[in-house]
């Protein structure tokens, strides 16, 4: 997490770092700083809290000029938000911003005090300051890389030495870092929105690579000083800028929400220009030998691979586990001859499913990744790699990403079942169609008067204290995303729960008035779910009912329904998330949240 951006060029650096931090603030807003080179020194400027708080700072003190500077907004891992942990971190001619973990820290805080260096905040990053100073001779590219290499975990770092006040300097392993070329200007970004207003134009920097950024060039270095400029790609974005502004929507959340009919469409149609018979075939050429499926993922994508499972055993039959990637790499996970592991993430960059993916690359296991931010560190290290082309995804709390994640896993089953025949082509043909429909069926979902309904039902929850969500089957699985959804963006505590296990313990938290989501897109489980609800519904609970057009007409054992358009059995999820997501952003709109920055969290979780 943490937001890093520079810029080296002719114009006033500090609007454009602010302008930038406001881009990606929703990796971090723990505290905010600046560090600009003002009359050849370096000035900087830090606030904890939000950037409005910096941005009010420097109302008070003057915003610093000069063309050249770093900026950061922080998500805490070492020492409390406060003024004196917020980036950026000085040391004798060294300034810098930092995102990720140093993990060998306090050894190395340890031996620099015993050389009588003295730190003024508790963060692992005022290490590198002090490490980076300690290598300084004369040449800033080689303090650089004899630091780093004393140093263990994850960083990207922009640095600003005093004595070269035309340069900026950058490097990374394992937290991301892109280098913007612009026109007689240049900029270092955690992320391609911090930038797009001024460039398209970007370097993706590799671990063991250094970048000398002044205003007229950009060079990059391997670690033995070669320059290695001419071999990398400059790649282009093809985000426009108004995907990563919110274009009149009161959050990014809303914004996002709505775009699904088109990302899904995005997600989706590709796959099928070619027929049954194309599917995946670029991005997985031969799954003949794939006996069983690990997917392994944190959080949302985590939900989208439960869901993935549900479709993958049910079509083709194949074995599928899922598994918590900070789980996993520690588990010393059993992984065999014929396991292909799965790794699901948003940015590319979730540290812990990269540390996955690097775990079953080592035994030999071919990792496949589904991806949505083009050129990450997932996307590049799997085998091979299917994006979900969402576009910037801004809002904390994922919603487009993880409808086009499952949809991209619907893919995957259909091709899956074709191999092995493991359903007709006919049959094949039909889940196509219906996928082909689910834009359309998620438009539906977002009419004016549905919306009214997801506000009323909304309003409801402004004083609840506890809320359970129950489902059989895929509609479980869906019911755990909801769960995350609610209780991220509204802190309203929410559990879901399969209905039949419900009884087991938890159903003594049903008492009279606590809001229950029952979720029953799946035909064959319905009854059974429907005894669930009785069985809430009898102590007090309050039901909400989601499920398949029909099935809520002439029953009297909930409160509201919504119903869904009814499409294929198997992909109703993807119907049913799309309220779910617009009704917990409503509750936390009615719960007076700050929906696009959940408190604690952050996006693009870079660190363990
Ligand atoms: N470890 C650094 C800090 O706590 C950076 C955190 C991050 O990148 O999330 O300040």
């Amino acid at each position: 997490m943490c937001g890093i951006v520079g810029y080296v060029g002719e114009r006033q650096a500090a609007g454009i770092l602010i302008e930038g931090l406001e881009k990606l603030e929703y990796r971090g807003y723990d505290s905010a700083g600046i560090a600009v080179f003002e009359n050849r020194r370096v000035r900087v400027e830090k606030a904890k809290g939000r950037l409005s708080n910096l941005k009010e700072k420097l109302k008070n003190d003057g915003v610093p000029t000069g063309c050249v500077g770093i900026g950061h907004t922080r998500w805490a891992t070492h020492g409390e938000p406060s003024d004196v942990n917020s980036h950026p971190h000085s040391y004798g001619r060294v300034t810098l911003v930092h995102n990720g973990i140093i993990e060998n820290y306090l050894s190395l805080k340890t031996s620099l005090e015993g050389m009588g260096n003295r730190f003024a905040s508790e963060t692992d990053t005022e290490v590198i300051a002090h490490l980076i100073d300690y290598y300084y001779k004369d040449d800033p590219a080689d303090a650089i890389v004899r630091a780093v290499g004393r140093m263990e975990g994850s960083y990207a770092l922009g640095v600003l030495f005093s004595d070269h006040p035309d340069r900026l300097y950058a490097v990374r392993k394992d937290s991301p870092l892109i280098v913007g070329v612009g026109e007689g200007e240049n900029f270092i970004a955690s992320d391609i929105p911090a930038i797009l207003s001024h460039t398209r134009r970007y370097y993706l920097i590799d671990r063991q690579e250094l970048a000398v950024l002044s205003g007229k060039e950009v060079r990059l270095y391997d670690f033995g000083g070669n320059d290695i400029t001419d071999r990398k790609e400059l790649m282009t974005a093809d985000w426009d800028v108004e995907a990563a502004e919110k274009g009149g929507y009161a959050h990014f959340m809303l914004k996002e929400i709505y775009e699904q009919p088109g990302t899904l469409a995005r997600a989706i149609l590709p796959h099928f220009a070619c027929g049954a018979e194309g599917i995946l075939k670029e991005e997985l050429p031969d799954t003949a030998g794939i006996r069983r499926l690990v997917i392994v993922a944190c959080g949302s994508a985590m939900n989208a691979g439960l869901l993935g499972k549900c479709a993958i055993e049910r079509l083709a039959r194949v074995p599928v586990d899922v598994c918590i990637a900070s789980e996993f790499r520690y588990a010393d996970p059993i992984l065999t001859e014929g396991d292909a592991v799965i790794v699901i993430s948003q940015s590319g960059e979730t540290a812990d499913s990269l540390a996955a993916l690097r775990l079953a690359k080592s035994k030999g296991i071919p990792v496949y990744a589904i991806v949505n931010v083009v050129g990450s560190s997932i996307a590049r290290e799997a085998d091979n790699t299917i994006y979900i082309w969402a576009g910037p995804e801004i809002a904390v709390a994922t919603t487009k990403a993880f409808t086009s994640q499952v949809a991209v896993l619907y893919t995957l089953a259909l091709r899956l079942a074709i191999d092995r025949k493991t359903i007709s082509s006919e049959r094949a043909e039909a889940i196509m169609e219906a996928m082909k429909g689910l834009p359309g069926k998620v438009e539906t979902m977002l009419s004016e008067e549905k919306i009214a309904l997801y506000q009323h039902l909304a309003s409801l929850n402004r004083s609840k204290h506890d809320f359970f969500i129950i489902g059989r089957g895929q509609d479980y699985a869906v019911g755990c995303e909801g769960a995350m959804k609610i209780k991220e963006v509204s802190y309203l505590h929410c559990e879901a729960y399969a209905a039949g296990e419900l009884k087991h313990g938890t159903i003594s938290l049903i008492t009279e008035g606590v809001p229950c989501l029952a979720i029953a897109t799946d035909r064959a489980l319905v009854e059974k779910t429907i005894s669930n609800i009785k069985e809430v519904k009898a102590r007090g609970a309050q039901v909400l009912y989601l499920c398949t057009e029909g099935m809520a007409k002439g029953q009297d054992f909930y409160d509201y329904a919504i119903e869904l358009p009814e499409t294929e059995e198997m992909l109703m999820p993807i119907v049913a998330a799309v309220p779910i997501q617009t009704y917990a952003y409503y509750t936390a709109v009615y719960r007076g949240c700050d929906v696009d920055k959940p408190r604690n969290l952050a996006k693009s979780v870079t660190v363990e």
